[in-house]
């Protein structure tokens, strides 16, 4: 007891407390992106330095702290755009990120098909991805950063034909609002019908290229649809478009 209580002064806690943070922080951080395989490569490394050390084989293992050394340096220069991002990040103080609640989710989700409804039947074009485990960094990047709680009113505000922000596609991550007037890449894909435009191949090449959802409202038919996984549904009610958001979106891991 003494022990433990010697062991648990405040330089310990705030010790524990500052670790568990950046640990924290990492891990949110790696999510979804190049570096998850990069820390899986080094975990296997060092598994098998530790195998190698323990068997006595020790050509091996100084081959191996060789190896480290070049993994760790090669994951500082390649992982060097996220540490960027990374810092900027802690700066700005959100370290405690909480992941948002299901009703949230599905509130947000509701947010989104309530406006998808309004702007097909306005006849107003729009193209919302919805973040899923990918990163979607780089489209975030092309477009003007935005932060914003997601409501159905901006995003119709956003999308009327001379805002000025109205030109590309949108990203919501969770229940905000990351960025508007966003690049998507554009799909290739030579099945999709000739009279698909831009927009629906922007929308179909994102779901492509990771793994977002993404609703594309028709400026020229006001039919609302879902690219997932590059397969493009069409002609989708709003309530359809709830049901399919619903399950995509929320399942309960
Ligand atoms: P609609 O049925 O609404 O007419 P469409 O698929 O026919 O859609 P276009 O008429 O070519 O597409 O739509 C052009 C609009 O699509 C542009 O004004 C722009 O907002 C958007 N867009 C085009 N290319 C991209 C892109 N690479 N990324 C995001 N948005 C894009
Ligand atoms: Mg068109």
């Amino acid at each position: 007891m003494d022990l433990i209580i010697r062991f648990l002064n405040w330089k310990t806690i705030s010790e524990i407390i500052i670790l568990w943070a950046v640990i924290y922080q990492i891990f949110l951080f790696l999510q979804g992106t190049k570096a998850a395989y990069l820390l899986r490569g080094i975990i296997i490394l060092l598994i098998s330095f530790l195998v190698f050390q323990k068997l006595g084989l020790f050509v091996l293992s100084w081959l191996f702290t060789k190896l480290f050394a070049f993994f760790v340096i090669l994951m500082l220069i390649t992982l060097q755009p996220e540490l960027r991002e990374g810092l900027i990040r802690l700066g700005r103080g959100h370290i405690f990120y909480m992941e948002p609640k299901k009703e949230e989710i599905e509130n947000a989700i509701r947010e989104i098909v309530a406006a998808s409804g309004a702007m097909a039947r306005k006849r107003i074009g729009a193209l919302i991805a919805i973040r899923r485990e990918l990163s979607l960094k780089n489209v975030i990047e092309s477009g003007v950063t935005l932060q914003a709680d997601l409501s159905g009113e901006l995003l119709q505000n956003i999308f009327y034909p001379s805002a000025p922000l109205h030109d590309g596609g949108v990203v919501v991550e969770g229940t905000r609002l990351i960025a508007s007037a966003c690049l998507f890449p554009l799909s290739e894909n030579p099945q999709l019908e000739r009279t698909l435009g831009m927009r629906h191949r922007a929308g179909v090449g994102l779901s492509e290229n990771s793994d977002a959802l993404v609703v594309i409202v028709s400026e020229e038919t006001g039919s609302i649809s879902l690219a997932i996984n590059g397969q493009l549904t069409r002609n989708l009610s709003p309530n359809d478009l709830l049901t399919i958001l619903k399950g995509q979106l929320t399942k309960t891991a």
